[in-house]
């Protein structure tokens, strides 16, 4: 049975104001948690907005027009996203990943992605500045995004057949715009381009095939994402995943593939290459193969708190410390204390039956993106 919704609003303000230590540190650049993981990447949600309704992340009987978004106010500025940015650059984040909501819809994103291109990592390198959309505005914000500075994108698309993809969107959007807008990214420079398909059993694993032969041959890399219980509100169930192995194991048949290793320790998604030298696919087996042990993302939400985890059931509010005039040292310190005592791994302890797994509830996925 489908999982009623406690509203949000109740459940996003349970967070705790970091206690700023007594004893400052200087970032290192070393920073690791108690699983010896580092802190790499970091994900900032910039909207809690989307103008999908994808029924595995905010579906429609949730998200509809009586759903409260956060006021612009709780909103990070973009002044205060490349501040905290900065200190998770100088503790080792290397790779910054926008999501949402859509992304695209925050209102001059390109203002934000600038002030983010110009940050360097201690050793004076650029980051790796990427953003994960739904493809429905990149036709025509490519140009101007690959111009402020980012590197690429990632493409939501989770099936061909416009029946599927109208039934999984929800607000009637055409595949052919999403492709598109695909065509143009990559046209205007902002490659390699990963295209993620959500594999929900039942609901779209008739176009996994479909969708591995129409992107062979292409410079994009599809990946198939299984079906995750994030959030609170998709119902999920065991039963409507579609193991990562026999994702593989189908196209296979069709189009023989050959494992390959890994670009970097890390990567979510194992990769595969067709035996014909047509291009790679990737799977993220984020149910059926944990890589928690790997994992070294930390995610900013829309208002500026931190979580360690994409199933977290609670974060740090680094906002709270910007708006009370608290300095860059005190707020790196309470960043990297957060991240030395970070112990999750929650895919790991996964169960068949969630349930038992889930004594609290999680943020969702359109708040603190994916
Ligand atoms: S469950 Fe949490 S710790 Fe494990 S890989 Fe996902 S985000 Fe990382």
């Amino acid at each position: 049975m489908t999982e009623k919704i406690i509203p949000l609003a109740d459940h996003r303000y349970q967070n705790t104001i970091p206690v700023i230590p007594a004893r400052l540190d200087t970032p290192t650049g070393l920073l690791a948690d108690r699983r010896a993981r580092p802190l790499q990447d970091l994900r900032i949600s910039i909207t809690d907005r989307c103008n999908f309704r994808c029924v595995y992340c905010m579906p429609k009987e949730v998200f509809d027009k009586d759903y409260s978004y956060l006021p612009h106010s709780s909103l990070l500025t973009f002044e205060e996203i490349t501040r905290i940015a900065s200190l998770f650059v100088a503790h080792g984040v290397e790779k910054i990943r926008l999501t949402g909501g859509e992304p695209l819809l925050r209102k001059n994103v390109e203002r934000l992605i600038e002030m983010l291109a110009a940050l360097r990592t201690p050793d004076g390198r650029e980051l790796d500045l990427t953003l994960t959309t739904n493809g429905s505005l990149l036709a025509r914000k490519a140009q101007s995004l690959k111009d402020a500075g980012l590197k690429r994108v990632t493409v939501s698309l989770d099936a061909l057949d416009d029946a599927v993809f109208k039934k999984m969107n929800d607000v009637d959007f055409a595949v052919s715009d999403v492709l598109h807008g695909l065509q143009v990214a990559h046209d205007v420079g902002l490659g390699p381009i990963k295209v993620n398909m959500v594999v929900k059993g039942g609901m779209n694993d008739q176009e996994i095939l479909p969708m591995a032969r129409y992107f062979k041959d292409t410079p994009f890399i599809l990946r198939f994402i299984e079906y995750m219980d994030v959030g609170a509100s998709n119902g999920w169930k065991m039963d409507e995943v579609i193991p990562s192995a026999e994702v593989v194991r189908r196209i296979g048949q069709q189009m023989p593939l050959v494992p390959v290793a890994a670009n970097y320790a890390g990567e979510t998604a194992n990769r595969w290459r067709y035996a014909d030298g047509g291009g790679e696919i990737g799977v993220i087996s984020s149910v059926t193969q944990a890589f928690c042990s790997d994992c070294t993302r930390a995610r900013l939400s829309t208002e500026g708190k931190l979580y360690t985890c994409l199933f977290a059931t609670g974060g740090h509010d680094l906002r709270a410390l910007l708006r009370t005039g608290r300095s860059d040292a005190e707020i790196s310190t309470v960043i990297g204390g957060i991240w030395r005592n970070r112990d999750d791994r929650y895919s790991e302890l996964r169960t068949a039956n969630t349930d038992t797994l889930r004594p609290e509830r999680k943020v969702e996925m359109s708040y603190i993106g994916g």
